[in-house]
């Protein structure tokens, strides 16, 4: 509502000119004048100072102080002002209540930081996930309740694309899925997630996997030595066995191959061969792989060349890292027809360092590429027979790189040879000690 001003000021005028007439009625003008302004003055300090006491505490009384003109409009306006701020209060803390309810139901622990990484806020679940406590672990450092040294990193690379697994610090058999979300000024939003049931099962399957291998290592070798016998005395067996032994011997290498393959497979996704810090020299690594890979071209003739253009050492567990590499070379081998040209590349460049296998070979579909690191997955079944192919060789170079913090590419087109490249993160470079010339 707007206030009527020049109202206000003719009555102050009037009141004013009141006192100056009566003053002067009496013969002093001045003091009449000089009253009328003092008693203005009182009473405004008088509203003033009712309006401070009530801005001091609102809501002590619902009703506003009482007055006249411009000072009761004043005090109506504050005062409605003030009921519209306490009914936004109202809608705000409800909305909040709800969400906090809602978090509150919720399977998964969440939980709130600020820029610095103190927790500002978490519910129940992460209550129960975690073991915070209300009551001492507000303003925390997140680091302080959650010591894992993977978490820190986690948390401080700000980098949350893929999620991080952990055990829960207060409760070692519960299995967290920790996802990370940043808002507002590098505020974070983390919500953990209990992955328990699948992390066990997943154990399950790698230990079964594992287990059987193993298992069945022992009858095959001793298959497989009683079939080396037989094709030593091969000429002495009736004809219609030579056949049947020769084919058994082939199956035989595959399935030993098969489970050579599944027992790497399954140490190395298990962590069991973990990727042990050893500077390793793919130099040395890449020419000894390429003598294998010439054993195995034999009478094809691939050109195998080796282009190396870092010479720095590689960190990371040389076996693995030799059955990723030797994977590759041999793929590109066995796809490769006779007379083809194999290089392999090592170099950096500001991404980090790269290790690129391309051949000149039968390439690949690429609706293919995005399924072929997975286990026994194959372009073609039937472009792999007669290459001895285990079909998990991608599948072991694939969870190498992850050991490594590295990832693999693959680049091919029908007919067009294909390209796989192992991409590395700079800091696993380190520099060649003058001794040190191992792999
Ligand atoms: P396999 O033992 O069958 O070679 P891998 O896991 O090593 O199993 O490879 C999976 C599939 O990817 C192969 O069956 C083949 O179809 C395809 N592949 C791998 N490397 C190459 C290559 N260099 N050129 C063409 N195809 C390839």
């Amino acid at each position: 509502m707007q206030y009527n001003w020049s109202r206000y000021l003719r009555l102050i005028l009037a009141g004013i000119t009141g006192t100056t007439l009566l003053g002067w009625y009496f013969g002093v003008p001045l003091y009449g004048l000089l009253t009328g302004l003092t008693v203005y003055l009182w009473w405004t300090l008088l509203q003033a100072r009712r309006l401070y006491q009530w801005l001091g505490n609102p809501s002590a009384s619902d009703e506003p102080p009482q007055s006249i003109g411009m000072w009761g409009h004043i005090f109506d306006s504050l005062h409605k002002l003030h009921q519209s701020h306490l009914s936004k209060q109202d809608t705000l803390r409800s909305r909040i209540n709800r969400v906090q309810d809602s978090t509150n139901s919720m399977r998964e622990g969440v939980i709130m930081t600020n820029t610095r990484g103190e927790m500002e806020w978490w519910n129940d679940a992460a209550e129960y996930l975690l073991g915070f406590r209300r009551s001492t672990d507000r303003g925390q450092y997140i680091h302080n309740l959650i010591r894992s040294p993977a978490f820190k990193t986690y948390f401080e690379a700000r980098n949350y694309a893929e999620p991080l697994e952990l055990n829960s610090p207060a409760k070692p058999h519960i299995h967290l899925e920790f996802q990370i979300n940043q808002f507002g000024d590098d505020d974070r939003l983390i919500v953990a997630k209990d992955v328990t049931r699948l992390f066990q099962l997943e154990q399950m399957r790698r230990d079964f996997i594992g287990n059987v291998s193993h298992e069945m290592r022992t009858p095959l070798t001793v298959i497989s030595g009683y079939l080396e016998t037989l094709i030593d005395h091969v000429e002495e067996l009736p004809p219609k066995w030579r056949r049947a032994i020769h084919t058994m011997q082939t199956q035989s290498s595959r399935m030993e191959a098969l489970i050579t393959d599944l027992i790497l497979l399954s140490k190395i996704e298990t962590g069991e061969h973990t990727a042990d810090q050893v500077p390793t020299d793919v130099e040395v690594m890449l020419n000894q792989i390429r003598n294998d890979a010439k054993a195995l071209s034999g009478e094809k003739g691939h050109q195998i060349d080796i282009q190396i253009t870092e010479h720095r050492l590689l960190k990371g567990d040389g076996n693995q890292l030799r059955s990723a590499f030797s994977n590759l070379i041999f793929n590109a081998v066995k796809y490769t027809p006779a007379g083809g040209q194999i290089t392999v590349i090592w170099g950096t460049n500001r991404d980090g360092a790269h290790l690129t296998v391309k051949d000149t070979g039968i390439g690949i579909d690429p609706v293919h590429i995005p399924r072929l690191t997975e286990r026994f997955y194959r372009a073609d079944p039937s472009r792999h027979q007669g290459t001895g192919g285990t079909g998990l060789g991608l599948a072991i170079v694939k969870h190498v790189l992850i050991n490594h913090d590295g990832h693999l590419e693959i680049q091919s087109n029908l007919g067009e040879g294909s390209r796989f490249i192992c991409h590395f993160p700079y800091e696993r470079l380190v520099e060649r000690a003058p001794e040190n010339t191992s792999s």
